[in-house]
């Protein structure tokens, strides 16, 4: 009887044995897609202490390396963490603090197991937050830009529609309206521009671009908004051609000749050139010897709706936005937009290309 168990028994053991290493080598193949994976992934057991982590754990909680076999909140500073994993509702997702890096965000979900182990994923959610943030404030800043011009409307429309006002008020009026409503709709362009600039991050075909020509007609579509004594000077100093999208970059024109009148005061000289460098690129460059803009604003001039000043900017018609358009046409054609300037000296705006 021993004998026959016996003899069976090396084919029990094989069997056990081949079940064995598939086992562990399923195990292997699950442990390398834990550590592929950009999650942190944690099992603690009912004492919270952590029986396998992968890789990214090490790096979003800075665990040390002998951290399996220990207690999850002896290895982790984050009362958030601790407290969390000790109550009793954790449905929902935590959100914290990372215990490393004080700017980061991180979301931590539960799943529990049958055994009485939990498995923990664990997420940087910070790019995550601040495109949040970023698309509330865009909102609310779009919000409050059309709400300034529907209100004047609102008003004149108001004073128009009411009988006892005399007529040649209401009359005036109507022409009063102008303003805020192309205010209006200048920024929807601007909105509608941006939006397409950057759902399309490659541009439409290319053309052969006469610049120096575009920038004259950039120029006279600008015109009408010199003061008295102003002065506009195009130095065309090189006729070079480059690729480009002629819409997208007359408007990058348009807005930093405008800028250049807005921002100056009355009697101010403004010159824009087109030119060649030493370095065989073609460059355009608008100047103004005006407000200038201090060192602290410069890297956020190009963000939508920033300004300087914010009551001065909106007096001055302009929607927020020029820069940011500038900026995205700007690097859909291989270039970048580059600012020198001086408080109440004057700025430099400008930007090279690749000759075509
Ligand atoms: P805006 O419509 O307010 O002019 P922009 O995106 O064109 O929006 O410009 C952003 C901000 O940068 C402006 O509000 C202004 O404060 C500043 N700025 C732009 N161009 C100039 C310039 N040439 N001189 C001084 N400040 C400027």
């Amino acid at each position: 009887m021993f004998e026959f168990i016996k003899k069976t028994n090396p084919v029990k053991r094989l069997r056990k044995r081949i079940k064995a290493r598939r086992f562990n080598s399923r195990l292997k193949e699950l442990e390398l897609f834990t550590e592929v994976i950009p999650d942190g992934v944690i099992i603690i057991n009912q004492n919270l202490v952590m029986e396998a982590v992968n890789e990214s754990v090490q790096t979003l909680l800075g665990l040390p390396d002998n951290a399996v076999g220990k207690a999850i909140d002896d290895c982790v500073k984050s009362n958030a963490l601790n407290g969390y994993l000790r109550s009793k509702s954790q449905t929902e997702p935590l959100e914290f603090t990372s215990p490393i890096q004080k700017d980061s965000t991180l979301e931590l979900r539960v799943f529990s197991v049958d055994n009485g182990s939990k498995v923990l994923i664990l997420r940087d959610i910070t790019a995550q937050n601040r495109l949040l943030t970023m698309r509330q404030s865009f909102v609310a800043n779009v919000s409050h830009e059309l709400r300034t011009p529907l209100t004047v409307v609102k008003g004149y429309l108001e004073t128009m529609s009411d009988d006892s006002n005399p007529e040649d008020l209401r009359i005036e009026l109507i022409s009063k309206l102008n303003a805020p409503v192309s205010r209006m709709e200048s920024l929807v362009q601007d909105l509608l521009l941006l939006t397409q600039l950057e759902s399309n991050p490659i541009p439409p075909e290319m053309d052969e671009i006469d610049m120096a020509r575009l920038l004259e007609d950039a120029s006279n579509e600008v015109r009408g908004l010199l003061k008295k004594k102003d002065s506009l000077e195009i130095n065309r100093e090189s006729e070079v051609k480059i690729k480009g999208v002629s819409k997208e970059l007359s408007s990058v024109c348009i807005n930093l000749i405008s800028n250049a009148i807005r921002y100056s005061p009355d009697g101010a000289r403004i010159q824009v050139s087109w030119s060649q460098t030493p370095e065989g690129k073609a460059r355009l460059a608008v100047r103004d010897e005006g407000f200038g803009i201090a060192k602290e604003h410069l890297d956020r001039i190009t963000e939508r709706f920033y300004r300087v000043d914010m009551k001065d900017a909106r007096t001055r018609g302009g929607t927020g936005l020029g820069l940011a358009i500038v900026k995205h046409v700007l690097r859909r054609h291989n270039s970048e937009l580059q600012v020198e300037s001086k408080l109440n000296k004057g700025s430099l705006f400008f930007c090279e290309f690749d000759i075509a």
